[in-house]
């Protein structure tokens, strides 16, 4: 049976951003491209980013936060009960 990650959750909208990347910090080592489970990191030649749609699908599981060693991903959890909502599994 195949299973999509999106077929699990919900989401409340209203999130607002709650990642943001100082590119003057990131080193380009690529381990928020390695670690999301959501495949929303990205690079181009000179930068990483993240997609521009990434509040409707992150999972909100913080690990780009926690491998990012030089500081550049900022991580806030959704304000007032917006964001991702898992309902099985
Ligand atoms: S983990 Fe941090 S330093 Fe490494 S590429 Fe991602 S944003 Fe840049
Ligand atoms: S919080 Fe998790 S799902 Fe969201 S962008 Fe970071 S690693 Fe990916």
């Amino acid at each position: 049976m195949d299973i999509r990650i999106n077929d699990l959750v919900k989401r409340i909208p209203g999130t607002g951003d709650f990642i943001s990347i100082d590119k003057e910090k990131c080193t380009m080592c690529e381990r928020c491209l390695i670690i999301c489970v959501a495949n929303l990191w990205k690079k181009k030649k000179d930068h990483v980013y993240i997609v521009d749609d990434y509040q409707s699908k992150c999972l909100e599981c913080a690990a780009c936060y926690q491998v990012c060693e030089p500081g550049a991903i900022d991580f806030q959890y959704p304000a007032g009960g917006t964001g991702v909502v898992f309902e099985k599994g």
